[in-house]
């Protein structure tokens, strides 16, 4: 039997794809000049003058910048979610001063001639016990294994059971595994189908095909995975207020392998230790 043509997945050609890399770019260099700024004694907001600064320099737009606006949701008000501690994504930044040990994960977009990349990746803040440290490493990980699981003929569920047994193997610790969000496809919009679950059963869901782009995107707790939203219904953080890490990246299925498109060498020495090809200009 043949399998389901996946619906409302944009396909994307490759001259697409090579402009999503140039906004994959623009984000990976705002997570870095962000991630350097973060430090004890700035403020949120003062991360997001950096953020929107990166943009204004490469000529980019932003992603989330009233993002929400028409679908019921306040706009949303910023460039960057930054998410202290407890919160898991959608950080809004304000006055709130960084601490030393504070762990940041800070999610970044940029638009470029119309083409979106997605991407985040939490931060320490001076310096957090190995416990924290551990989680942030799980987080890393298990979106590496994620992205390593994107192929062509393979399914979603391929990629969010992979995460799944990621978290699960990891040094013998157990993280809490949000279910509420979710990656997913990209392109002409942020947020496309289909969804990529950070759990799930192999074999199942849509299937993997040349030109997809999804944001792989694992959120892990130290706690529960139940989260609750803040009264700026944009904050989530988890329900017992144990601490959350979040990272992300965009890849591309293009006709020569994998290309993370938000990583500064493509994703090329990460895939190349899990033993997957690299696409697009991978160096
Ligand atoms: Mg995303």
């Amino acid at each position: 039997m043949r399998p389901k043509t996946p619906r409302g997945i944009q396909i994307k050609r490759l001259d697409q794809i090579e402009v999503m890399r140039r906004a994959g770019l623009v984000v990976s260099a705002g997570l870095e000049a962000m991630a350097t700024a973060a430090a004890p004694g700035v403020t949120t907001l003062e991360l997001d003058a950096v953020g929107r600064d990166v943009l204004a320099s490469h000529g980019a737009k932003s992603s989330f910048l009233r993002y929400g606006a028409g679908m019921g949701l306040p706009p949303y008000p910023a460039v960057v979610c930054l998410s202290v501690n407890e919160e898991v994504v959608h950080g809004i930044p304000g006055s709130r001063v960084l601490r030393d040990g504070d762990i940041l994960s800070i999610d970044f977009g940029a638009i470029v001639d119309g083409w979106h990349g997605d991407a985040a990746r939490t931060v320490i803040v001076g310096e957090a016990p190995q416990k924290v440290r551990d989680l942030i490493e799980a987080t890393r990980l298990a979106m590496w294994a994620g992205i390593a699981a994107v192929r062509v003929g393979a399914r979603i569920g391929d990629v969010s059971a992979a995460i799944e047994a990621s978290v699960k193997g990891h040094d013998g610790r157990k993280y809490g595994i949000v279910r509420e969000y979710t990656g997913h496809g990209i392109g002409s919009a942020m947020h496309q189908p289909p969804d990529v679950p950070n759990w799930g059963h192999p074999r199942r869901g849509p299937r993997i095909v040349q030109g997809m782009a999804l944001a792989i995107e694992p959120m892990l707790t130290l706690g529960t995975e139940r989260v609750v939203e803040g009264a700026d219904e944009w904050t989530v953080s988890t329900a017992d207020g144990s601490w959350a890490a979040h990272w992300e990246d965009t890849v591309a299925v293009t006709p020569d392998g994998l290309w993370v498109l938000t990583e500064p060498d493509g994703g090329a020495a990460e895939l190349a230790s899990r033993g997957v090809r690299c696409g697009g200009q991978c160096e």
